[in-house]
């Protein structure tokens, strides 16, 4: 069996008291106003752990993926759009960290690491969706500047973010390998926020269009080499996947944690609803596909510490396998609380509409479903 070492469980138990003392009071609320969780981002600040995801030269902890997971999962337990707005400035980050130059990583990382601002990562639009490749955002070398017009879609931490990560067309005819990537300030002159999605769930997370207008950026904005945009946003995604399904497992302990607590108190028959089989076989089924769930997230995570060659297989399984386990995972909670589980008055209706996008975001499971048989059957020597 894995089994994380005792700083990881030490960490665990310091991130979980933080989290119920200082995130989950919020998390209704956010909820209900759709409001970005502004009291437990400042909470994180505050307690130092913003730095949790960051290296060490730019202020971050240097903490290990697996730390990482533990992190977001324990966000993720009792405020799914809080874990959001830490994964979704990470992904914006991932770029600038793994193929940035440095003057551009000591621009930007330190103000995420002190917990100071929050970041995007702006790949997808309104058509270019599962097919990324098919982005018709522009971006047209003018001197020493290039200039970025055309506009993103579905971008999480949209209008809250001091920095964009933004994937743009330098070569429109060499298709996915016309594709660069650029960070762009917030205060950019022709960089606007359209449209905010009103969304089912992940309401404290705010999702909206980035604009751009003849956004002049210089090339030292350029991350890594030209050309190169579509590798490092795949290579992104596979390093930040797997927080997708420690994200997953999150919701799911939190919603199984909240039914168990509720079975135990209400009582139909003149007994404990929590001696009846059917609710048990619907906690055993729960607790057992969660533990399956983290520990391909715990593998996967391990896979992006060495970055090995199964990143993007092992990657693709956790974000899909742990979703899904959410999914059912809160559905089944809902049913638990039969009624009252149906209501705003209980947390497992919350974390049934934030599990849903799990599987949506990050690329859908049926792409993460394609990207698992491609690599066996390549493994296999198969072609497809
Ligand atoms: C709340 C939210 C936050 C998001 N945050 C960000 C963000 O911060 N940055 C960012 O860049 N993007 C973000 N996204 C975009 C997200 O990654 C895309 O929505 C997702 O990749 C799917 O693209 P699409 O919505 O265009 O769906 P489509 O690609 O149109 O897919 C529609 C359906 O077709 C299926 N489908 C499509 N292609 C295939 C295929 N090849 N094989 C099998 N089935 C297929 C899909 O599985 C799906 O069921 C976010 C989305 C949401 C909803």
């Amino acid at each position: 069996m894995f089994r994380l070492s005792e700083e990881h469980i030490a960490f665990r138990e310091s991130i979980r008291s933080f989290a119920e003392a200082r995130v989950a009071p919020h998390a209704e609320q956010a909820d209900r106003d759709a409001a970005f969780p502004e009291q437990s981002f400042e909470a994180l600040r505050e307690a130092g752990f913003a730095g949790v995801p960051y290296p060490g030269r730019v202020g971050g902890d240097d903490a290990d993926p697996i730390a990482q997971g533990i992190l977001l999962e324990e966000l993720a337990r009792v405020c799914a759009s809080t874990s959001l707005l830490v994964i979704a400035s990470k992904l914006g980050a991932i770029p600038i960290i793994e193929w940035g130059s440095e003057e551009l990583a000591q621009e930007v990382l330190p103000g995420l690491a002190a917990g100071d601002y929050v970041m995007s990562y702006c790949l997808s639009e309104a058509g270019a969706g599962s097919d990324v490749a098919s982005m018709s955002t522009r971006a047209v070398r003018d001197g020493s500047d290039y200039v970025i017009s055309g506009a993103k879609m579905w971008i999480t931490n949209a209008g809250r973010s001091a920095w964009y990560t933004v994937f743009a067309k330098t070569d429109p005819d060499a298709a996915h390998r016309g594709i660069s990537a650029f960070v762009v300030p917030a205060d950019a002159p022709g960089l606007s926020i359209g449209k905010l999605e009103s969304k089912m769930g992940m309401k404290g997370s705010p999702t909206g269009e980035v604009l751009f207008d003849d956004v002049r950026v210089p090339k030292e904005r350029l991350i890594g080499e030209e050309g190169r945009g579509f590798y490092y946003a795949l290579g992104t995604l596979d390093r930040s996947r797997p927080n997708i399904g420690a994200q997953a497992v999150g919701i799911a302990q939190g919603a199984i944690d909240a039914a168990s607590s509720y079975v135990d108190e209400r009582r139909q028959f003149d007994q404990r609803i929590v001696d009846f089989q059917a609710i048990q076989f619907m906690i055993a089924d729960a607790v057992m596909n969660i533990e399956a769930a983290r520990g391909l997230v715990y593998s996967a995570l391990s896979e992006v510490m060495v970055k090995g060659p199964r990143m993007t297989e092992l990657g693709a399984m956790a974000k899909c396998f742990a979703a899904d386990v959410a999914m059912a995972v809160t559905t089944d909670a809902v049913q638990m609380l039969g009624g009252y589980g149906y209501t705003t008055d209980f947390p497992v209706e919350r974390m049934m509409r934030d599990a849903k996008l799990c599987q949506i975001y990050e690329g859908t499971n049926q792409v993460q479903r394609g990207v698992v048989a491609r690599q066996y059957l390549a493994g296999r020597g198969i072609k497809t």
